[in-house]
């Protein structure tokens, strides 16, 4: 139902108004003073005010001006009601952002016509709205999920086909599903980097991606993951020999040779491809990926131009993590674990505005040992439920102490990893925290990955609501690298949107990492998102970041994490990026 609500201090108008709106089908609200009107607006967010000039409390101008502050009820279509025709409060409430003006006395005519030309125009706006969201949203999923000098898919768009194949994946003999997925890799390019200019080697990866392509089923994906590697998943194979069949086919559409340079010259290229299975092999494809790919590495080792199916023998296991797990269950006690920080910079005011935590580990023998290494470990054993309390703890205490030295209102963020963000007592343990460290939770921000998300949706999206209902900020972290789309994402109703490193590193030089930034940003933006770019290194890749007007970012270009003695000499010297003169 169309909600309206009536601001008017004359009773008899007030009522008067309500009973004509409700003849006529509205949900009607009324407040009889503009105070309560906006109050009501911003509770009710109607589609529509009604609202008188002369009030008491608050005037129909000062109202609207109001409305117009607040993001929820700016957009309400508006319309003035008074006895006055006066030419100057109609200008001045024009100039305030109303959308039209009736003069008391008008007809039910006037008044409903007044009213529904509004709605119109409400829904013309929001239609123009979801519609250029869609597109950009198309747009910004095409270039994320393609590569652009060959059209395949890459390595994102693989996972979902694979989901998708899993749920529908043929039976073998015995009925039982299987897709094959084939790691392929060109032999020797590097040489033909060096004699083929770079117009003819991508021409030359477009038509071998054509061959590829051709050895196929409908049905079946080719996708390019990088570096001259490609993946196949075989969603038509009913037998293992059918993977063997296509590699063949690879190996032979690779004897004739492939014509570069405006056919001037012949290239023989050859490929070494490495196959697994699942689900004999495993279960999911990032590890049917590395297995493929350490078949592949086997055939690569032989002189490569083969194929090989994956067998145990090749899974690398090194005994390492093992020895890394033990030590890490006693690295708390031993105060082997060190909370490190790296700024966030405003790319408005080049201010520091907030820090992440990011866990160090300095292992008594091993030395410095990087979380990308012990973070999965404790994952994978559920050690990171201990170490990331304490990592919080670490973090909102330590802000706390920069809050009170540094006088500032810098914001902390802290990685959560999915086994803490599915702890039931999640919340109990975080309000236990700010009540232990005294910061306040406005300034933790919890930063969540996608796969978080996507794991447990219906959940996830309750997890969220009550974390927010806490007043923690909300930000997913190294997105692009998940699966999902923004709009899909944006359900979740996160605040803030970290574009991951990959798309930053070569921003300047790859035109399709600036347009995904570009697109992200925009995207962003339209639904009411912060966006934060990672790993800034150069200063091209930050005045792209300006021009795109991302709002913040971190990286080495201001500073890399560092402990906290050495961030609150940042804070102390009030460190600043420099702004750049076009800015
Ligand atoms: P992340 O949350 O995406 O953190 C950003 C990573 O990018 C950090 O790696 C940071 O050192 C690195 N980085 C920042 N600026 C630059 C740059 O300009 N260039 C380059 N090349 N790298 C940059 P780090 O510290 O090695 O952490 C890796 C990942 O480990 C983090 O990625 C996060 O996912 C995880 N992690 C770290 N600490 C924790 C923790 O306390 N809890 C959980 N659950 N995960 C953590
Ligand atoms: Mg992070
Ligand atoms: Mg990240």
């Amino acid at each position: 139902m169309t909600k309206i609500l009536v601001i008017e201090d004359e009773e008899f108008v007030r009522e008067n108004l309500i009973d004509l709106l409700d003849a006529e089908e509205f949900e009607t609200f009324s407040a009889d003073n503009g105070k309560d009107g906006v109050a009501i607006a911003t509770q009710e967010v109607p589609d529509l005010i009604l609202c008188d000039v002369m009030m008491p409390e608050l005037d129909g101008f000062g109202t609207l001006e109001r409305l117009r502050q607040n993001s929820a009820t700016e957009t309400i279509p508006f319309i003035f009601l008074t006895a006055k025709a006066a030419k100057i409060d109609f200008r001045q409430g024009m100039e305030l952002g109303a959308d039209d003006y009736l003069t008391k006395p008008f007809t039910r005519a006037e008044l409903l016509g007044a009213i529904s030309a509004q709605l119109q125009k409400k829904a013309r706006v929001q239609a123009k709205y979801e519609s250029d969201l869609a597109q950009a949203e198309a747009k910004l999923d095409y270039l994320m999920h393609h590569d652009p000098v060959t059209g395949l898919t890459n390595r994102l768009s693989l996972r979902d086909r694979f989901t998708k194949i899993r749920e529908t994946a043929p039976l073998d003999a015995e009925n039982k599903p299987i897709i094959p997925v084939l790691y392929l890799s060109l032999d020797r390019f590097e040489r033909l980097q060096k004699s083929l200019s770079h117009t003819h080697q991508s021409t030359l990866l477009q038509e071998f991606a054509k061959r590829l392509t051709a050895c196929i089923q409908e049905g079946d994906t080719v996708a390019y993951l990088s570096d001259r590697e490609f993946a196949i998943l075989l969603a038509t194979a009913t037998q293992r020999q059918d993977a063997l069949r296509v590699a063949q086919a690879i190996g032979k559409e690779l004897d004739r040779p492939f014509l570069v340079s405006d056919s001037q010259t012949e290239v023989f290229l050859s490929a070494s491809i490495g196959i697994s299975l699942y689900p004999q092999n495993a279960e999911d494809i990032d590890t049917l990926l590395s297995q493929a790919n350490a078949a592949r590495e086997y055939v690569v080792a032989k002189g490569g131009n083969g194929y090989h199916l994956y067998t145990v023998s090749l899974q690398v296991t090194t005994g390492d993590d093992l020895s890394l797990e033990s030590h890490l269950r006693r690295a708390i006690e031993r105060n082997e674990l060190q909370a490190y920080y790296q700024p966030r910079i405003d790319l408005k005011t080049g201010e520091i505005v907030g820090t992440e935590a990011l866990a160090r580990w300095i292992h008594p023998e091993k030395g410095f040992i990087s979380p990308g290494k012990f973070i999965p470990i404790a994952e994978e054993t559920g050690l990171i439920v201990p170490i990331g309390e304490w990592m919080l703890k670490t973090a909102c205490a330590q802000a706390h102490q920069w809050h009170q030295q540094y006088n500032k209102p810098l914001v902390m963020a802290v990685n959560l990893s999915s086994r803490q963000f599915m702890l039931p007592d999640l919340c109990q343990r975080l309000v236990r925290i700010f009540s232990e460290t005294q910061l306040s939770s406005r300034y933790l921000e919890l930063e969540l990955t996608e796969s978080v998300l996507v794991q447990n949706p219906n959940l996830a999206r309750q997890n969220i609501i009550a974390l927010k209902n806490l007043g923690i900020t909300i930000a997913i972290d190294d997105f692009g690298t998940g699966y999902s789309s923004l709009n899909y994402l944006h359900s979740f109703n996160f605040d803030i949107l970290k574009i991951d490193r990959c798309f930053v590193s070569d921003l300047t030089e790859n035109p399709q990492n600036a347009a995904i930034v570009k697109a992200i940003v925009e995207m962003s933006h339209s639904l009411g998102l912060t966006t934060i770019a990672e790993g800034v290194e150069t200063e091209s890749e930050l005045s792209c970041l300006q021009e795109y007007t991302c709002d913040q970012m971190q990286g080495y270009l201001f500073s890399p994490p560092v402990n906290a003695e050495a961030f609150g000499e940042l804070l102390a010297q009030d460190k600043r990026l420099p702004m750049l003169a076009s800015v």
